[in-house]
């Protein structure tokens, strides 16, 4: 079982179009809905899908839908919801604890859904300071998905040991300021040095966070003093600090988290009024932003939208031309690039994301800050490169 970043790199290098892609809610707490209809409602989608597959492929789509079919019946009574990527040469899985929306996917890897989903519930780093480690935690999708520790190295540690007594010891031994003899201050000078030696060699750590789980923003966990000392040791790149939590010898983990979903939250709240605000100015009057769907859908298309701001709940029916990919209203009846009638009804969590990763436009969820003025326009603000 893959998480979910790790399903979509995966996914994102398959080279196949013959891969049976499957999104399942099986959320037993949705109203209306329960587990014994998400496996009634998988076995119609696959009949409707298999009959729109031409008779050649017919058996291969049979073989993957089987073990679609076995890997739900032992999968689908547990978690919020199940995700499933078969081909002949790769079966993969994952149950993220979020919700999804049903869907079945005949053709390339479909992983719209997967790259919203990993935009609504952005993967954040914490790193617990300490001097003589570091504890880093990965936050993403309502849990820690990854911490580790770093510690500081053994001679230094060996050196500390040797020269401060114990209960010394265990105070905030790193901490420039405290008041001793002239023996006990250089010790301290030194250990303080050693450890912001220690600190200052985690910045390729905090940036490699930032390569392996898509992590743009940080928050300093740590006592006051260390936290305030150990930021201004480390230099980082397109990272973030957006919050310091201060921690006391008796952190309670589930606390911690707390706080640190605040700060997020906050954050989010911070970024989402920015862009609103933007998107709200400009598209008025000199027309550098556009609101609605179909302006977006267009503007994308051209190349020229660089960030786009979409209400957090909300999923259009859209349609995908097979013969050239352009994505179209939902009203539309030909393709407006080919004119071709061979159009396929996708949701825009499926067909959205692959397009905005085509033509390099950012996608963010709004989830807080929702002006009227978007909502009457479907929920859609653009802001233009040019
Ligand atoms: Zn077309």
């Amino acid at each position: 079982m893959l998480k979910l970043r790790a399903l979509f790199e995966k996914m994102i290098i398959v080279n196949s179009d013959i891969v049976l892609s499957v999104y399942i809610d099986t959320d037993p707490t949705v109203v209306g809905r329960n587990r014994s209809a998400a496996m009634i409602w998988l076995k119609d989608s696959l009949k409707n899908t298999r009959k729109d597959i031409s008779s050649g492929l017919q058996k291969e789509f049979d073989a993957l839908q089987k073990k679609v079919l076995e890997e739900a019946k032992h999968h689908i009574s547990t978690g919020k919801s199940l995700i499933m990527f078969a081909s002949a040469d790769f079966f993969e899985i994952s149950q993220p604890k979020v919700n999804v929306k049903n869907e079945i996917w005949w053709g390339k890897p479909s992983l719209g859904q997967a790259e919203w989903i990993l935009e609504e519930y952005r993967n954040y780093g914490i790193v617990k300071v300490d001097s003589e480690k570091l504890h880093y935690y990965i936050i993403g999708l309502n849990e820690v998905i990854d911490e580790w520790e770093e510690k500081i190295g053994e001679d230094t540690l060996a050196w500390q040991v040797k020269h401060l007594k114990p209960e010394a010891f265990l105070r905030e031994k790193a901490i420039p300021g405290l008041r001793g003899g002239d023996q006990k201050e250089i010790v301290e000078r030194h250990i303080s040095e050693e450890v912001q030696k220690f600190w200052k060699s985690s910045s390729p750590a905090i940036e490699n966070i930032k390569k392996s789980f898509g992590v743009k923003e940080i928050i300093i966990a740590g006592l006051d003093t260390q936290a305030d000392l150990y930021q201004k040791c480390i230099s980082i790149n397109g990272i973030k600090i957006i919050g310091k939590i201060t921690t006391t010898k008796e952190l309670n983990i589930n606390d911690f988290l707390t706080s640190a979903q605040n700060i997020i939250k906050e954050h989010e709240k911070e970024l989402e009024k920015k862009l609103i605000d933007e998107i709200n100015n400009k598209s008025g009057g000199n027309a550098a932003a556009s609101l609605g769907l179909k302006p977006a859908l267009r503007i994308i298309q051209e190349g020229r939208a660089s960030t786009i701001a979409i209400k957090h709940n909300l999923d259009t029916i859209l349609l995908e031309c097979r013969d050239c990919t352009y994505v179209l209203p939902n009203d539309s009846v030909e393709c407006i690039k080919c004119s071709s009638k061979n159009l396929r009804i996708g949701s825009m969590k499926s067909l959205l994301p692959p397009l905005l990763r085509k033509y390099k436009t950012q996608l963010n969820i709004i989830s807080h800050h929702i002006p009227e003025e978007i909502i009457r326009h479907d929920g859609i603000g653009v802001l233009w490169r040019y």
